[in-house]
């Protein structure tokens, strides 16, 4: 069910202005980049709240070796700054700052920066997840040097390597598993004497003969210079310090939605991502939600780029349907 805002008689047909846009993107991840490229190229002239830490996440990991293009590989930064580049190409307006206040209840839709007060007809939602990590500073300087929290996409680069798997949860088993076909041993790191995932899974890794799981152990250091090599391990019971040589750290502890936005403003689900209907609708008609802040299942920049694009046609139709775009600047996308 998708609940229809009328608009406010201030509202009819507004023309695009420094602080009224016919489409605001909020978000500058892959998800939220695409829908900027694809709106652009259909003339709607959009604005992107990139955020205070604009690009996504995949400016945290260095090789990008599945997004199709880049046979060789790309570094992820580098890859962001593309998509940046080609939605700026087309004449997005790109403000790298967060949108800290909306207010979806009426039309046009209202955005604040601060105390900046911004409006548009439709808005895309693509504000990303954020993965959560241990909060070590060794952690943090070995992102990406042997340290990860996506084994979909840094896995392959385990090829016959040792390495550690953190968390207790489905995710964390998930992970594991699917790192059997690389590593030659996987460690699973669990905080408590049990996983909280479910019993198949649970099953499945008892029985894989590459993977040990070791109890009430909290990694307190990750030591390298360069790349990992090895993990500094405490005992949550008895203290006891060991060391566990590794080559590779996966944290599998959860993600975070960037949701606290929109909480009384669109539906969450339980874990608090966005609920989508349609495929790419918020369940209020012109605002529309792409990305990982919606997608726990997938996670990935290619899907969330194409979810990009489908938010882009969607709210493109959505503004003709109610009269915001002249029918003649519908384009060929
Ligand atoms: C370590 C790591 C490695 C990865 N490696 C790969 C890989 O090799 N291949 C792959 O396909 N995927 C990879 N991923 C997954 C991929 O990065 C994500 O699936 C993808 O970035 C999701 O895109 P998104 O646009 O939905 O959101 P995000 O990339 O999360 O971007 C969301 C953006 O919105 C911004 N934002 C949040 N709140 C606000 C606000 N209030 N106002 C304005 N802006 C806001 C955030 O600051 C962020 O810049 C990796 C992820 C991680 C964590």
């Amino acid at each position: 069910m998708t609940a229809t805002i009328p608009p406010t008689e201030s509202s009819a047909a507004p023309q695009t202005t420094e602080r009224h846009r016919k489409l605001a993107i909020i978000g500058s991840g892959p998800a939220g980049l695409t829908a900027a490229l694809y709106a652009a190229r259909a003339n709607l002239e959009p604005i992107v709240f990139a955020g205070n830490v604009p690009l996504g996440q995949l400016m945290i990991t260095s090789d990008v070796e599945n997004y199709p293009g880049f046979p060789q590989g790309i570094q992820g930064p580098e890859l962001m700054q593309l998509f940046r580049d080609q939605a700026a190409r087309f004449g997005t307006t790109i403000i790298d700052r967060d949108v800290t206040r909306v207010d979806f209840g009426q039309r046009p839709f209202r955005l604040w920066v601060g105390d900046e007060e911004h409006s548009a007809d439709a808005v895309i939602v693509a504000t990303g997840a954020s993965a959560l990590w241990l909060g070590l500073e060794s952690e943090e300087r070995l992102r990406g040097r042997g340290v990860s929290a996506c084994a979909t996409c840094d896995g392959f680069f385990f090829r016959d390597r040792e390495i550690a798997v953190v968390g207790g949860g489905d995710t964390a088993l998930e992970e594991a598993l699917f790192l059997t076909r690389f590593a030659s041993k996987v460690t699973i790191l669990v905080r408590r004497d049990q996983f909280r995932g479910s019993k198949i899974m649970q099953e499945r890794a008892f029985a894989h003969p590459k993977i040990e799981v070791q109890w009430n152990k909290s990694v307190t250091e990750i030591q390298g210079e360069q790349t990992v090599e090895a993990l500094r391990l405490t005992d949550t019971e008895s203290g006891e310090v060991t060391t566990l040589p590794a080559q590779g750290l996966f944290v599998a502890i959860g993600y975070k939605p960037n949701t606290d936005l929109f909480v009384g403003q669109l539906e969450l689900d339980d874990r608090g991502y966005l609920r989508v209907v349609d495929e790419t609708g918020s369940g209020i008609d012109g605002v529309f939600v792409a990305g990982d802040v919606h997608d726990h299942r997938y996670r990935q920049a290619v899907t969330a780029a194409g979810d990009g694009c489908k938010a882009a046609i969607d709210a493109e139709r959505w503004l003709e349907s109610v009269g915001e775009v002249e029918l003649a600047t519908a384009t060929n996308w």
